[in-house]
């Protein structure tokens, strides 16, 4: 058996894939429910994810997996509509006739801008169209120095560095220009006309996750069982321990179970792998406080909105500007997220009402009209780690699939320090680490001897 840590997208991935070579998998889950990050909560319609997700055009392997789960028909592409919260005032910033009218740019600054996202080059006046194919290039290059140098200080001032700011806080300096250029090339072709099309599973991303579950099999996912021990013998991962809730009705009873195990793929975060194998990861990680509300009507009429101003929260998504909200039983569903550096942090420290009245407060600060009497429902969602720092040098820093030489043969890491989550983490890229750990098991039991080799079920279905 292959013990799979991790009932979140990488896990289940990393299971169908095995599956489809025909090892016999078992997923672990600590939580009573599959989906990790991408878990979802209930409405008056379809179901909505705790943290607002949407696909950009250049994730495949998400798309291919949604194709062959049979859910292809369901997957949309609206244009996820942006605009900027500046002053006082709402600025669309989707087309080019609403980016030529926004204040905040210089023409010269926007001219810079529109450069850069086309990745070309016009230092010194002389476009060059190679200088951004080498990030490697740019990963000791902090983000300030680059854009005062290849755009102006005004797209740093007044475009960036909210951006920034409100993407990593407190360690916005620490991040590298290879990321931000990384992040610049992740995003898919824009509608030039219209805006950006993203993509979004209509019924929720917990559908994928229910067909996965549905592939893979309930009998082999155990929920509500966190796996605590990994044992290795003869420098080979041999066992793993699970410990679980009696009261959980899981089918393990309760109590302590150790399982022998051929192979094992850790789908979770990097302490997990570092408290199970003695791995250390030096990539930091930032949490997320994010709440979603139900309110009657909508507060503006975009998607995604980055505050300038001074608020509470990052940005406000209001996810039925993208989903109309007639899949939602009619309900307008408003995601309000912060990101947060450390525990100490205010936000993180209250309680999940007093962020409420914080955000409500804030929403009522940058939108007067706003009134609290027509919110339904609000809940909020806390992790402490949701998304790496990707500071200069990350690349280094991330987790190889197969920790063979690095800790012991059958170990492999799918969580989301591995490369595939890199230049933003996403379901597409724990999709790609689950795939990635799969085949690098089939590889490494085509070329180990048979004594060894993963055992793979009979062809009468044993084994
Ligand atoms: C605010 C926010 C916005 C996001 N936006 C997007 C987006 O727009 N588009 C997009 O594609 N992605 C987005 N993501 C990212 C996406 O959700 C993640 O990349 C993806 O869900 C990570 O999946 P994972 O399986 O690697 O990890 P996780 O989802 O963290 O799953 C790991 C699982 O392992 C379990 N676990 C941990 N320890 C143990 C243990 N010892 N034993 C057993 N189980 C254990 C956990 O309970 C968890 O269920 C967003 C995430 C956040 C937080």
């Amino acid at each position: 058996m292959i013990g799979i840590v991790g009932g979140g997208i990488a896990g289940l991935a990393a299971a169908y894939a095995l599956q489809q070579r025909g090892y016999v998998v078992q997923v672990f889950e600590a939580t009573d429910q599959v989906g990790g990050l991408a878990a979802t909560y209930e409405t008056a319609g379809d179901r909505i994810e705790k943290f607002y997700h949407h696909l950009s055009a250049s994730e495949e392997t998400i798309v291919s997996l949604i194709e062959e789960l049979g859910l292809g028909d369901d997957l949309a592409w609206p244009i996820g509509k942006n605009a900027y919260y500046m002053d006082g005032t709402v600025y669309p910033l989707d087309t080019p006739w609403e980016i030529a009218a926004y204040p905040y740019l210089s023409f010269y600054d926007k001219f810079r801008l529109t450069m850069l996202t086309q990745e070309i080059d016009v230092r010194g006046g002389v476009p060059k169209f190679d200088t951004y194919d080498d990030l490697e290039a740019f990963e000791d290059v902090p983000i300030k120095d680059f854009l005062y140098e290849y755009t102006t200080a005004g797209v740093y001032e007044n475009f960036f560095d909210p951006l920034l700011e409100a993407k990593f806080g407190s360690r916005k300096e620490d991040v590298s220009a290879a990321w931000l250029l990384g992040r610049i090339k992740f995003r898919g072709e824009r509608d030039l006309l219209r805006g950006e099309p993203l993509g979004y599973l209509r019924g929720g991303f917990g559908r994928l996750l229910d067909r996965l579950v549905d592939a893979v099999g309930e009998e082999n996912i155990t929920t509500g069982t966190r796996v605590t021990d990994l044992d290795f013998s003869g420098g080979r991962v041999s066992a793993l321990t699970v410990e679980s809730d009696a009261e959980k009705g899981n089918g393990i009873g309760g109590g302590r179970e150790t399982h022998a195990i051929e192979a094992c793929v850790v789908a979770a975060m990097p302490n997990v792998l570092e408290d199970l194998s003695g791995y250390e990861c030096a990539i930091d990680f930032q949490g997320t406080v994010c709440s979603v509300l139900s309110v009657e009507e909508s507060l503006t009429d975009t998607y995604w909105l980055n505050i300038g101003d001074d608020a509470p929260f990052g940005a406000l998504i209001e996810h039925t500007n993208f989903i109309p909200p007639k899949y939602y039983g009619g309900e307008h569903l408003l995601y309000v997220p912060k990101y947060v550096q450390s525990p100490e942090e205010a936000v993180w420290q209250m309680d999940d009402e007093d962020v409420e009245e914080l955000w409500l407060s804030g929403i009522e600060a940058l939108f007067p009209s706003f009134d609290r009497a027509a919110v339904n429902w609000i809940e909020t969602a806390r992790n402490p780690r949701t998304a790496p720092i990707y500071e200069r040098g990350y690349l280094e820093m991330v987790i190889p699939y197969d920790l063979s030489t690095e800790v012991a043969e059958g170990l492999y890491y799918a969580g989301m320090a591995s490369r595939a989550q890199y230049p933003e983490r996403s379901l597409d890229g724990g999709i790609e680490a689950g795939f990635a750990c799969a085949d690098r098991i089939a590889t490494s039991a085509a070329t180990e001897t048979p004594t060894t080799s993963p055992q793979r079920p009979q062809a009468d279905g044993s084994g």
